[in-house]
């Protein structure tokens, strides 16, 4: 069995300014690069679960997320960053009702089956209660932080 630290995007990953979806406003937080190259030290795989419910809205193209997806991919690449996989949920209850849009944890349980993780070493860290809620509800420790803060902040939680 593995270990994970699952994030989640906007706010943790990524300047959270509601619906990011363009790439001039996909801007990294400082300190990313730094922390998740201490994450993978550790041993941690690194995980993505992210709520994208503007394209549900028609507020911006899945197509566009892929881009943004794209972009973060190829930036971590240059520092020897990898995420096994980026989840996100497309839809939204005004919409259509779904079982992965975060307080649920379908991805989470998703992750932990097919990445053989125990939940048990593993973290959740997100700016929202349901971020946490999600890791939670499948047995991941979550941890809550303030959006777009840095993730120093939070190195001593992690073993
Ligand atoms: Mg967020
Ligand atoms: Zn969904």
């Amino acid at each position: 069995m593995t270990k994970a630290i699952i994030l989640d995007r906007d706010g943790v990953i990524n300047v959270e300014r509601g619906y990011t979806h363009r790439l001039e406003d996909f801007v990294i937080l400082p300190d990313l690069v730094e922390v998740l190259q201490t994450f993978v030290q550790k041993g941690y795989l690194l995980i993505i679960i992210s709520n994208q419910s503007g394209i549900a809205k028609g507020l911006y193209l899945q197509s566009e997320t892929e881009l943004l997806h794209q972009y973060l991919t190829d930036e971590m690449t240059k520092n020897n960053i990898f995420f096994s996989e980026i989840y996100y949920c497309v839809h939204h209850p005004d919409v259509c009702n779904c079982i992965c849009r975060k307080p649920n944890s379908l991805f989470v349980e998703k992750a932990i089956a097919r990445f053989n993780i125990d939940p048990s070493k593993s973290f959740f860290i997100g700016d929202k209660e349901r971020d946490t809620e999600a890791g939670e509800k499948a047995g991941v420790k979550g941890i809550l932080i303030e959006a777009n803060s840095s993730l120093k902040n939070i190195l001593n939680y992690i073993p």
